[in-house]
């Protein structure tokens, strides 16, 4: 198989992942939770994944919670700036873990900047938008349907200057692009664990600026005998017991990109989606490609998506079609009614997916 449906998670994980799983698993108990050796080693087993993504995202290791997945942490740091009926500034590629979690809460959001590739056309409406004087604002740094690299340092020093808190979606970047609490000054980035960061399935991390409400109460093996959740980062945000095997996993994954290098990563991925786009254009599909795009990139044939991406997937070719749970990036593009087939490339980016791909899609008729 061909795997080209990183966008929704890795699936070529480094063999180093899996050995520090299994090696967890082997090793650790529950941490925190007692003394003895095995509850030690799970301890420090959690402690070297939080000091490892406090050096990569610009952090502390005492401001790296974990979380299930990206849409976990997304819902904690919204829930934290969020109150009901808040006005919020988004962008117009905005996933659904972000837009039906502020819908949920009856927020009024306005959308700004809607035009793909363009980032005169974001900042200019991201800037009028926060001059409406928001609660708070929640962007995208990589737009999962059409890979679109948002503005992200401008966006958030925007932010910053009117003292408005904000949050960063880092679910398609965290991997290939640099993502620094520091840097970015802001409050929460959500990433999950499991996509450009190589970890397994049910990991993601929050980083977090400021104090995170919890959204699960419970046992936290710190301050036991309150009843209230600790004030303190993680464990205000960390209520029952961790994933130790996923955590370990996602420690390995990311000393792997680490050890590759985020801009080499980056660099392959993208030169890939920009061959993938001339290649797909060759053949008379419609192909939303431009300026500031990492390694994703959505194209419409002359059929059906979905039947399209069967076909790709009957010639052994892994990708995604729909609406990838983005509708409203959909509605900026104009997509929303067809949707896409999406092909998004991994750390494993090669010239024998292109061509492979590439044959694939000479099957499928021009738009
Ligand atoms: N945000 C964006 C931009 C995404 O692409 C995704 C997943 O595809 C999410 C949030 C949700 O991530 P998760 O599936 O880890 O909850």
């Amino acid at each position: 198989m061909i795997y080209l449906d990183n966008g929704a998670t890795s699936f070529h994980k480094p063999v180093q992942v899996r050995r520090a799983i299994l090696d967890a698993m082997i090793r650790c108990a529950n941490p925190g939770r007692g003394g003895y050796r095995a509850a030690m080693e799970a301890a420090n087993e959690v402690f070297r994944c939080r000091e490892t993504a406090g050096r990569m995202f610009g952090c502390t290791p005492e401001q790296v919670v974990f979380t299930s997945n990206c849409t976990h942490g997304l819902n904690i740091a919204i829930r934290t700036l969020v109150k009901p009926g808040a006005n919020v500034v988004i962008s117009g590629f905005e996933h659904n873990a972000v837009t039906r979690t502020l819908y949920g809460l009856g927020a009024v959001v306005h959308t700004a900047g809607r035009k793909l590739f363009d980032w005169d056309d974001t900042l200019r409406e991201f800037d009028a938008a926060l001059n409406t004087r928001p609660d708070a604002a929640v962007f995208t740094h990589v737009s999962n349907v059409f890979g679109y690299i948002l503005p992200v340092a401008e966006m958030a020093g925007m932010c910053r200057a009117r003292g408005i808190p904000f949050v960063v979606d880092a679910a398609q970047s965290a991997g290939c692009l640099p993502v620094s609490l520091e840097a970015l000054g802001a409050d929460f980035i959500a990433m999950p664990g499991h996509k450009g960061l190589l970890g397994p399935q049910g990991t993601g991390l929050l980083l977090c600026g400021r104090e995170p409400e919890p959204l699960l109460t419970g046992g936290t093996g710190s301050e036991s005998v309150r009843q209230e959740m600790p004030e303190f980062t993680p464990d205000r945000a960390e209520a029952g017991t961790l994933n130790v095997p996923g955590i370990a996993g996602l420690r390995a994954g990311m000393e792997y990109v680490e050890q590759v290098g985020t801009d080499r990563i980056l660099s392959r991925e993208s030169q890939c989606a920009r061959r993938c786009a001339e290649e797909l254009e060759k053949l008379g599909m419609q192909v939303f490609y431009g300026a500031h795009q990492a390694g994703t990139v959505s194209f419409r044939p002359g059929m059906d998506c979905e039947a399209a991406a069967q076909i790709l997937s009957r010639r052994g070719i892994a990708v995604r079609a729909g609406l990838h749970c983005a509708p409203l990036a959909h509605e900026s593009a104009g997509t929303l009614e067809t949707g896409t087939v999406r092909v998004s490339f991994g750390h494993d980016a090669s010239p024998r997916q292109l061509r492979m791909l590439a044959e694939a899609a000479s099957k499928l008729p021009p738009r």
